[in-house]
């Protein structure tokens, strides 16, 4: 019986999972790009929105000029003195009068879409700005991620291979026992015997253990579980 040798194989391997968990958060990382995903995301809607907002904002200014030429065009009539009949100059006059109120909607409707193109355009700076901030902290923290990793993957490598240098020491029916109870168990299967008021008791349930238990186990003829958490007992 090599109990010693089980319970450093499982000290091996609680090392080995905590590396490997921390492994597996590094690589995670590395591969999360959400942030600036979504921002990017959020940059190309507000891209659309304002090309589509600016559009608007041309075509109210377009409107916006021809009605101030025609209006000019009307004026000029007007004043040129050669429309001297008064029938004439009523309806010029009306027209003119048209004209002026279609201008003040004309330019009401512009100034709402040169305001919204602005916020557009402000709203477009400031997650521009975001993106590259996203970007240059992400670029900065790669270099970084990689290394960890790198240092991690080895750890991970050279506990394996000591792992593999100790399966040979180990009786196969325990191991598998191990392996089984390790599944099942969170990872620990082994549970260290300790002492507490004079009692031996199980170091991971807390559990007293009964004395035909302890004296099973110093016997040393076969693995003695936990009555309670079924867990491969070990005395040092
Ligand atoms: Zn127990």
């Amino acid at each position: 019986m090599s109990l010693s040798d089980l319970y450093s194989l499982q000290e091996l391997d609680l090392v080995r999972a905590e590396k490997q968990q921390a492994l597996d958060e590094v690589r995670a990382e590395i591969g999360d790009e959400s942030d600036l995903q979504r921002a990017r995301q959020r940059l190309a809607q507000l891209d659309a929105r304002h090309s589509r907002q600016e559009a608007l904002r041309r075509e109210a200014q377009r409107l916006t000029d021809d009605i101030e030429t025609r209006e000019g065009a009307v004026q000029n009539r007007l004043y040129s003195g050669a429309v001297t009949n008064p029938r004439e100059l009523e309806a010029i006059q009306e027209e003119q009068a048209l004209l002026s109120r279609q201008k003040a909607e004309a330019e009401d409707t512009l100034l709402e879409h040169m305001v919204a193109a602005e916020e557009l355009q402000d709203a477009l700076t400031r997650t521009q700005e975001a993106v590259t901030v996203l970007d240059e902290r992400r670029i900065q923290r790669l270099p970084h991620l990689r290394q960890q990793e790198q240092a991690l993957s080895a750890e991970v490598d050279a506990l394996d291979q000591r792992r593999a240098g100790m399966l040979p020491q180990i009786p196969p029916q325990m191991l598998s026992t191990y392996e089984t109870l390790r599944v099942s168990r969170g990872g620990q299967s082994v549970s260290k015997i300790e002492q507490s008021r004079g009692m031996d008791i199980c170091g991971v349930c807390r559990v007293a253990l009964p004395r035909s238990d302890t004296e099973k186990l110093r016997s040393g003829d076969s693995l003695v579980l936990c009555n309670n958490c079924r867990r491969i007992l070990y005395m040092e």
